[in-house]
């Protein structure tokens, strides 16, 4: 019997050194899977269903590899990538620090954050010479902000922050790439950023997140060590995350708030220089207001779109070969005064890599790339998107020749794992879907309810609203209603707001706090969309309902199914089967798995959406959910709410 498998044992060394550790095989078969990837240096794809306990099941292998290692006198390190700076502190200040006790001591770990976490101490330095005008709050924060920075080896924000709260102005002060010139820069030796990076190299284990992971490259090129590319192995978790997150990765970007931002970076720097800066001045002014003015030429409502609506991209082209002048007139300049003063230097790579971004939208896009804009209501920016990664991803693995593990509880369509295979371009990895442990059929019920009016019926919220007071009233726990759109989830908390019912709604607080609350039960209704969908891990009763409004398809507005659906016209691709469904089930998937987070949890999955049962791509949302009990009829569902058990014969079986 392998070490690994003797770990999980009921008397193994988990068993001994965790009184909460409960052996699952499905944990078995996934570390067994993990140790053998890591062997055989092959890529491995595990789907891991809700409560196999994925993360010790890749930790503990990865952990037992690197002790191995370093007693036969090997040099191997493990980049691990999640989906949020929350995820990276699980791993670093909780999981990993249960499971490292159990070895040898000497493996070390270091977790890597993004750069606006990091004090730029040139910056600081350089804007307590030229301080304009504070008001007596800012000159505070300003004072607190000297006396962390003089007393901090990390120049990480998170430690003022948990000694003295927010502090608005550090967000000037952030290592951000736009004003970083990276090695060429005066306090490189001295920069908090480069020595976080520094250490991370040194480390057995790297926590890193999925930006992070790819944004490495742009990192290493400025000059700071590359964390990726030292590594053997990299574990994904969150995995699903992945592609979109690479996408984005791989496309090409400019953003007016950078430029504005880069104006003004460049405005307060003629300020220090002795030469005569009036022409700097002026046209770093030029390019500050120009970034700012380039948002009235996208459209006010709506926040984003394709770029090929003739009247916008004539007008837009316009304002962008103005910006592109501009940029022209700030090189010529700072060219000059790069002979009288060194921290020139800086200013100008970052404006040579402006200007070749804004060409790029002055020129038609690559072949296999679309245009998009994003909106928010005072900036925009302009996107170059790959429609297809996988040749992509699949260059940069072979490149950085790491082996690499992708787990999460969503990677599958209907048991299948060939939709995110296709999706990265993974042609030669193992894979292995590991179903939860739980007992679903005992655990929960699905509903889909008759009543609720078709998707574009104006009393849809209404039914909705009245269905979640009527269920919150059978029970003691709490509901959480997930939504695809913010219409429609502020049109049901106006009708229950009327109604005058308590709710909790994403957005009056700060997610944590929100979930707190809703932990606590001070509303037994929250509603939300977008983030909540995933990551919400409740326990216990405080959850016994999701509601989902109606299946998760991607908006027909959204740009980047746009820019595919154009792409799909030439090649004669089925666009709905091969990324909007699998999309909605994977996303399905994570909101419905918000519900059953324990063995002891029991809860009711309401999704109101008939095309769940009444089209032929329902069967493949029911295939891809977990093995629930079904029922249309509202009356069971009440029942099972409000813990009466429903027996097996008493569930009618799910129909039109
Ligand atoms: S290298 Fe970049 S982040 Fe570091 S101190 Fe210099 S400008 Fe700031």
């Amino acid at each position: 019997m392998s070490s690994i498998k003797k770990a999980f044992l009921k008397n193994g060394l988990l068993a001994k050194h965790l009184p909460d550790f409960v052996p699952r095989h499905e944990q078995v078969a996934m570390a067994q899977a993990v140790q053998s990837a890591i062997d055989s240096h092959t890529d491995l794809i595990v789907e891991a269903g809700t409560g196999v306990g994925k993360t010790f099941a890749y930790l503990l292998p990865v952990l037992s590899s690197l002790a191995q290692n370093k007693s036969d006198g090997y040099f191997k390190k493990v980049v691990i990538s999640t989906g949020t700076k929350a995820l990276q502190e699980q791993l670093f200040y909780k999981d990993l620090p249960r499971l490292m006790p159990l070895f040898p001591e000497g493996i070390t770990m270091a977790m890597l954050k993004g750069r606006n976490n990091y004090l730029c101490i040139h910056k600081f330095e350089q804007f307590e010479h030229t301080r304009g005008t504070l008001d007596a709050q800012q000159l505070n924060e300003l004072v607190a902000l000297k006396q962390w920075s003089v007393q901090t080896d990390t120049g990480d924000f998170a430690e003022i922050e948990q000694q003295k709260g927010d502090n608005s102005l550090q967000q000037s002060f952030t290592a951000r790439q736009e004003y970083c010139s990276g090695k060429a820069c005066a306090d490189f030796e001295r920069c908090y950023l480069k020595k976080a990076r520094d250490k991370a190299q040194q480390a057995d284990i790297v926590i890193v997140n999925h930006h992070l992971y790819f944004a490495d490259i742009q990192v290493k090129q400025a000059g700071f060590s590359s964390v990726v590319d030292s590594m053997d192995l990299v574990v994904f978790d969150e995995a699903h995350q992945l592609p979109n997150v690479a996408q984005h990765a791989f496309s090409e970007s400019i953003s007016s708030w950078h430029m504005m931002y880069f104006g003004q970076s460049l405005l307060d720097f003629s300020q220090l220089l002795s030469a005569d800066t009036r022409q700097l001045f002026a046209a770093a002014n030029t390019l500050r207001l120009q970034s700012v003015e380039l948002r009235a030429y996208f459209p006010a409502q709506g926040d984003n779109g394709l770029w090929q609506d003739e009247p916008l991209l004539s007008s837009a082209i316009d304002a962008l070969t103005n910006l592109g002048s501009t940029l022209a007139q700030l090189k010529e300049i700072l060219l000059l005064l790069r002979e009288l003063n060194d921290d020139v230097a800086p200013f100008l790579s970052i404006l040579e890599q402006l200007e070749l971004n804004v060409g790029l939208f002055l020129t038609k896009p690559r072949k296999g790339v679309f245009s998009w804009f994003q909106c928010t209501k005072n900036h925009v920016v302009l996107r170059q998107t790959p429609l297809d990664i996988a040749h992509l991803f699949n260059d940069w693995l072979a490149n950085i020749q790491t082996t690499n593990v992708f787990t999460s509880a969503t990677l599958s369509v209907e048991n299948n794992l060939n939709y995110f295979t296709r999706l990265l371009g993974l042609k030669d990895a193992k894979e292995l879907v590991l179903n939860s442990p739980f007992d679903f059929q005992q655990q929960s019920l699905l509903y889909v309810p008759r009543h609720i009016p078709a998707i574009e019926d104006d009393r849809r919220a209404q039914a909705i609203a009245a269905l979640l007071l009527e269920m919150t009233n059978e029970t003691l726990g709490g509901c959480l209603a997930l939504f695809t759109s913010y219409k429609m989830l502020y049109r049901v908390a106006e009708i229950l707001d009327e109604q005058g019912a308590g709710f909790l709604i994403q957005g009056q607080q700060s997610k944590q706090d929100i979930l707190t609350a809703f932990r606590q039960k001070q509303e037994s209704i929250l509603l939300a969309t977008a983030s909540f969908w995933e990551g919400v891990d409740i326990r216990g009763d405080a959850l016994s309902c999701v509601m989902i409004d109606k299946l998760p398809f991607t908006s027909p507005a959204d740009p980047k199914l746009q820019g595919q659906l154009l792409f799909a016209q030439s090649t004669q691709d089925n666009i709905f089967e091969s990324l909007q469904l699998p999309q909605a089930v994977m996303a399905l998937k994570q909101g419905a798995g918000r519900l059953i987070r324990h063995e002891l949890d029991r809860g009711l999955l309401i999704v109101c959406d008939d095309r769940l049962v009444t089209k032929p791509y329902g069967q493949s949302f029911l295939a891809s959910l977990p093995n629930m009990r079904r029922t249309r009829c509202l009356d069971k569902a009440k029942q099972f709410i409000s813990r009466v058990d429903v027996k097996e014969k008493d569930i009618e079986p799910i129909s039109n």
